[in-house]
């Protein structure tokens, strides 16, 4: 696809940040160009209009700045994965390893409902670590459902 390499041409390569041997991919540079920062929200929309997803879950935080356009789009709600302690209802947590330590994602218990499809959106894959998570998740959300209305 013609755009991809538009887009490419957007993300800025910063060496040794956050620390000394990460490449780092900035998208901050992507969403100062409209048409590149469309064209990145297309491709998903084109991809995945159409096909039955009713939930984007978006990573916190740049996870938030795709997701939300992509949500709007395909017609499907928009389900904030965040960092610990900043949701106020009732949350379901996944804790995952990272290069050093560990870390955390919460989302509202409720937030979706067994049977839902979800599309799982973040900038960057990396170890794919976070985004493992986000699937356990997601998955510890629809059991934990299922057995409550099995309880009930
Ligand atoms: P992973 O868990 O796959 O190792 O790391 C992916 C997570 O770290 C994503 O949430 C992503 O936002 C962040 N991340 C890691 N490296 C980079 C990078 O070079 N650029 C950006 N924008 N995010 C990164």
């Amino acid at each position: 696809d013609p755009r991809i390499h538009g887009i490419q041409s957007k993300i800025r390569v910063v060496p040794n940040f956050p620390k000394p041997g990460i490449m780092f991919q900035d998208i901050t540079t992507l969403l100062l160009d409209p048409k590149a920062f469309k064209d990145t929200v297309d491709l998903f929309v084109e991809r995945y209009k159409g096909k039955n997803i009713s939930v984007v879950a978006g990573i916190e935080a740049r996870g938030f700045i795709f997701g939300t356009p992509i949500a709007l789009e395909i017609g499907a709600k928009f389900v904030p994965l965040r960092k610990p302690n900043k949701l106020p209802g009732k949350v379901i947590s996944e804790e995952y390893e990272l290069e050093y330590g560990r870390d955390c994602l919460e989302m509202h218990l409720g937030a979706v409902e067994p049977g839902e499809r979800a599309l799982v959106v973040d900038d960057l894959i990396a170890t794919g670590g976070t985004l493992c998570a986000a699937m356990k998740l997601l998955g510890k959300s629809y059991k934990l459902l299922t057995q409550t209305a099995y309880c009930y």
